[in-house]
């Protein structure tokens, strides 16, 4: 079976010489000395100031709301996984819905403006797929408006914006470090910021609020383990050959597919990216669910990420009324993940593509 992904693993002994060292220290948690070693390694390869790591992608996105005080109105993109519109719900606060752009699916900043009242605190942004928002904009409107900016940077990791990595942008940007992504600690995360003062309070925020007998604030349980940490060490060093190789199975996708009735969302200029994701844009749901089931026949199985637009989700509904954006709703229907992963078969690519290729091509003659 083929899976949209698969996990990166090093090789076993590698990964136990870590171990080993855990069984000497028997400091299996709590800000050990792997996740130390491990920060120190993450803050070099992506030029940041500050990064606390932590136990998942999603926890650190509440911990951005709190850190920056945010209780009421946040503009964000109905497309995106489902955390991001989880962890503002989950705050107390109300997303507002701004649409996205057509061309590359990320939050469209002229959409944003006429969201803007007096509620409003934040913009809460994804880079879809890797691919970085309209960073300038957003941020000129934040400063405009006075809002903080906040980036869900979970698909980021190893791309660059600008000669910066992407998680350097924003007052702060998360990522996850979930076994599915780029570079994986199993189940990980981080919280980025370059302001000292905050990351003092993220530190303590991760655990619980206090040091010893120094309670500070309210804190949360967001502290990973040394055993994540030790894959984080084991996998980050491979993560430009890992980029390198997703990046050749990119170049077979589009030379092998038709793009004469599918899409691929457009690259921001100035990015060096990272391959995350290889999503394609069919013309109708129909289309995409005709070739879902011609690759699920074959044992392949492709995801609609990101299904649905978050603006039509109930339980988000409930808070914020119908906020209709039809675009994303659109794009929500139509885009298709293909099985994108570091050692992903060039023969299965070709294989992937050619059912896309006829299916596609099938259903235009049925019409
Ligand atoms: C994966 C992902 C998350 C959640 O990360 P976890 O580490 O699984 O909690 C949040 N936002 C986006 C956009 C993601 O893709």
């Amino acid at each position: 079976m083929i899976n949209v992904t698969k996990s990166y693993l090093p090789d076993i002994e590698e990964y136990t010489k870590y171990l080993e060292e855990i069984w000497k220290t028997v400091h299996l948690t709590n800000d050990g000395p792997l996740l130390r070693r491990l920060e120190t390694e993450l803050k070099q390869y992506l030029g940041v100031k500050h990064l606390k790591f932590c136990s998942n992608g999603t926890v650190v996105l509440q911990m951005a709301i709190k850190a920056l005080n945010i209780t009421k109105e946040v503009i964000t993109t109905p497309f995106s996984y489902v955390a991001t519109t989880n962890a503002l719900l989950w705050e107390g606060c109300t997303p507002i819905f701004a649409d996205i752009r057509p061309d590359d699916f990320n939050i469209d900043p002229e959409k944003i403006r006429p969201l803007i009242t007096e509620n409003t605190q934040a913009i809460m942004a994804t880079h879809v797929y890797g691919n970085a928002c309209r960073i300038d904009e957003i941020q000129a409107i934040a400063d405009e408006f006075n809002l903080k900016v906040i980036y869900d940077a979970a698909h980021t990791f190893g791309a660059k914006y600008n000669g910066k990595s992407i998680l350097s942008y924003g007052d702060l940007s998360t990522c996850s470090f979930h076994a599915t992504k780029v570079f994986h600690t199993v189940e990980g995360g981080c919280i980025v910021t370059n302001d000292d003062a905050m990351a003092e309070k993220l530190h303590f925020y991760r655990s619980f609020g206090h040091k010893n007998d120094d309670y500070r604030s309210i804190g949360i349980n967001a502290k990973n383990s040394e055993f994540h940490a030790a894959m984080g060490l084991c996998v980050l060093p491979k993560v430009p050959e890992l980029i390198a190789d997703r990046k050749k199975r990119f170049d077979i996708y589009d030379n092998q597919l038709d793009f004469s009735r599918i899409k691929r969302p457009t690259l921001m200029p100035g990015m060096e990216y990272n391959y995350a994701y290889y999503p394609v844009v069919f013309e109708s749901e129909e289309v995409l669910l005709r070739v879902m089931d011609a690759l699920i026949a074959q044992d392949i199985l492709p995801r609609r990420y990101f299904y649905p637009s978050l603006n039509i989700l109930p339980f988000a509904t409930e808070k914020t009324g119908v906020q209709p954006c039809p675009i994303s709703e659109e794009a929500a229907i139509c885009v298709l993940s293909l099985p994108m992963y570091p050692d992903l078969s060039e023969e299965v690519i070709e294989r992937i593509a050619t059912i896309v290729n006829e299916t596609v091509a099938l259903v235009d003659e049925n019409v």
